[in-house]
């Protein structure tokens, strides 16, 4: 059964606000309604004075939309564009803000040192696996790491880390972290169903950033590594914005194709001032298990040449390894389950480059403002 947008207005209709009475529809602070399937998801914009007393029109809202026939999954998200705790001014009107007008500059997120962000010009060239792998090697220098999978469109960290299970509410809207070897991890994958990605517009991207990086007790962090959605378009342009980032690690393969896109990865982080930590070569180089031998499939050398042209650091280059393969997609990766084998050697130095450049660096970045088109 197809579910209709216009079904979870009409139900929506009896959500009023405490406040006023108004409908939840007339008070120009939903934002759009996705429907994917069965799941239907959706945001309500607030001021952050107001999360407590909105809590329970969230929840109502979400009983609303869940009782419409053939919707199995109902995810309602408080939208505030100032962190609770700062002087928001009292009560601005909300369809100014839920078009993200005036939206302010972005804050640190409390205890956490440094946030980088993991991404790539496309899909498939082992973003995921790159930044799994380069919290854990940053685990094994001993700092405090946690992981944000931000890339809602194919969470994959879950997989990865071998995580299964909904993370538990520590109080009121703060939620815990799961914990693998060592890392924290938070992914909306632990919330909706990794094989059925939901489909975003652009504020529920924000409002799912936000809450990860904001409603989740990260406690006290060196790096918060965030993977990325792959690509450079407006979603990854948004998150990037709505990210308080202290760098940015761009992975990329090795031939000319994948490289042209992790030039506009460069491109886009430079655009919105975050600075370029390196580029990684993932899936360089491939060694027979057989016999030795090393064939470059993708070929070899072009992200260290690309990464000169753009006057970036080369971070160094991963192998294309079943093991790497294997061990990522049976949720043991391979730093911390084979600490001394050659791949994870190569992990780690590639995490010391980050940690070298982030802790050598003085500044930390206030995120630009957000502009929706
Ligand atoms: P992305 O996040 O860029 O979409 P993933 O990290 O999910 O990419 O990787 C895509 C696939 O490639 C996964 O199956 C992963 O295990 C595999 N992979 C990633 N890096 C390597 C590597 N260096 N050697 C072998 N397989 C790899």
């Amino acid at each position: 059964m197809t579910v209709e947008a216009g079904r979870i207005l009409e139900a929506l209709g009896a959500v009023t606000l405490h406040a006023s009475g108004q409908p939840l529809p007339a008070s120009g602070r939903l934002s759009a309604i996705a429907v994917e399937g069965s799941r239907v998801a959706f945001s309500i914009a607030i001021d952050a004075t107001e999360a407590a007393a909105m809590e329970p029109v969230r929840r109502a809202a979400e009983e609303a939309a869940r009782s419409v026939p053939g919707v199995t999954q109902a995810l309602v998200t408080l939208t505030a564009d100032k962190p609770a705790g700062q002087a928001a001014p009292a009560r601005q009107s909300a369809p100014a803000r839920s078009a993200g007008a005036g939206a302010p500059r972005l804050q640190e997120i409390p205890g956490v040192k440094h946030v980088v962000a993991i991404a790539s010009g496309k899909g498939g060239v082992g973003k995921s696996t790159t930044a799994c792998n380069i919290a854990l090697g940053l685990a094994a220098l001993g700092l405090k790491v946690g992981v944000l999978d931000a890339d809602i469109y194919g969470p994959s960290m879950p997989k990865i880390f071998g995580l299964k299970g909904k993370p538990k509410v520590v109080s009121g809207r703060t939620i815990a972290p799961l914990e693998a070897y060592g890392v924290k991890v938070m992914s909306i994958g632990f919330m909706v169903d990794e094989e059925t990605p939901m489909i975003w517009r652009g504020p529920m991207v924000i409002s799912a950033i936000t809450q990860m990086l904001r409603e989740v007790a990260w406690g006290e962090l060196d790096v918060l590594i965030v993977d990325m959605p792959p690509g450079t378009g407006d979603a990854q342009l948004t998150m990037a914005q709505a990210t308080p980032l202290a760098g940015a690690v761009i992975v990329s393969t090795p031939q000319d194709l994948a490289l042209i896109d992790a030039r506009r990865g460069v491109a886009m982080f430079r655009r919105t001032e975050v600075p370029i930590l390196g580029i990684v070569e993932n899936m360089a180089t491939y060694i027979c298990p057989n016999c030795g031998h090393e064939e470059h499939i993708f070929g070899h050398g072009g992200a260290r040449a690309e990464a000169a042209r753009l006057d970036a650091p080369f971070l160094g280059e991963v192998p294309l390894d079943l093991r790497i393969r294997e061990s990522s997609d049976e949720g043991r990766p391979i730093t911390a389950v084979s600490p001394d084998s050659p791949h994870a050697l190569a992990y780690k130095a590639i995490a010391e480059q980050v940690w070298e450049a982030l802790a050598g660096a003085t500044f930390r970045r206030p995120a630009p403002l957000i502009v929706f088109e």
